[in-house]
């Protein structure tokens, strides 16, 4: 059961971009039944991206799929100005796509390195670039970076994935800084280990490792991401902005 009212975001439309999987699918799917009209953005999980559609059409939620490569600007210029033929406003933009590549700094591949920057933070920027003209025409605009808590912390063998990370925590910043006197908000959401496709590939090993520094002793799943996404578009939090919250179970104390 949700603490928000079920229709609270009726009127608003949202993009999440990385939502045909892991915790993009579970903040898409939580802003539609919440009332959201959503557009659904991925780049490659076509079927998965269908079966969301059909999963908030069925409560009788509103949503469109928008296929668009987050790292290619003109790419989502072209998938934003679809928007703006058919909505004259954007009130919510989650940033959520991201990638993963873990290997020592010795290891680490400069093609490796270029794509987890493009995808993670030059994808975000694209889409708040943009965005920005339609958020600034909401009456409540709001922006939600997925950052992670390896970009606070860093992370043994995955130095470029947590410098791509910390870098959203700048850009959040920034973002909120620049728009705050037009009435915009910018957070991000710091998660911890949540179980994703992303993680599963984690081995057993490594996870009991990371398991043994959550001081809630679980692995999270994507609805606490969800719900936290909830809060910081709605008016709950309209006195915050330009920060970060970690849902980790804690882990970013340990
Ligand atoms: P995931 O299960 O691997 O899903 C990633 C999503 O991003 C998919 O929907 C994928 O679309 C999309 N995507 C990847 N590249 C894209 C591109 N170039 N353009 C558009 N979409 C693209 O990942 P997740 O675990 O849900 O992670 C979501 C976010 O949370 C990421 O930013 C990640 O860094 C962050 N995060 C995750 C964890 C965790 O424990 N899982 C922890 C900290 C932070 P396709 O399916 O179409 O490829």
């Amino acid at each position: 059961m949700s603490v928000f009212n079920n229709n609270f975001l009726s009127g608003k439309i949202s993009l999440v971009t990385g939502s045909s999987r892991g915790i993009g699918r579970e903040i898409a799917l939580n802003l539609a039944k919440h009332g959201s009209y959503v557009f659904i953005n991925y780049f490659k999980a076509d079927k998965s991206a269908m079966d969301l559609k059909h999963e908030i059409n069925q409560f009788g939620g509103n949503c469109q799929l928008l296929k668009f490569d987050v790292s290619d600007s003109n790419d989502v210029k072209a998938s934003v100005e679809n928007i703006s033929k058919e909505f004259k406003k954007i009130d919510i933009l989650v940033n959520n796509a991201g990638i993963a590549r873990a290997a020592l700094a010795l290891r680490f591949k400069e093609e490796d390195f270029d794509e987890v920057m493009k995808v993670n933070v030059k994808g975000h920027f694209n889409c708040i670039k943009y965005c920005l003209p339609l958020l600034l025409r909401s009456d409540s605009p709001s922006i939600v970076n997925l950052s992670s808590v390896l970009g606070i912390t860093g992370d043994l063998g995955n130095s470029v994935y947590s410098t791509s990370k910390s870098a959203i925590l700048g850009l959040t910043k920034s973002i909120a800084l620049e728009y705050a006197s037009k009435g915009l908000r910018a957070n991000c959401i710091a998660p911890g280990f949540i179980k994703t496709d992303m993680t599963a590939l984690v081995s057993e090993e490594v996870s009991k490792i990371v398991l043994s520094k959550i001081p809630l002793k679980f692995q999270g799943e994507p609805i606490e991401i969800a719900n936290c996404v909830l809060f910081l578009v709605s008016d709950a939090a309209k006195y915050i902005t330009g920060q970060t919250i970690s849902v980790d179970g804690g882990m970013v104390m340990k």
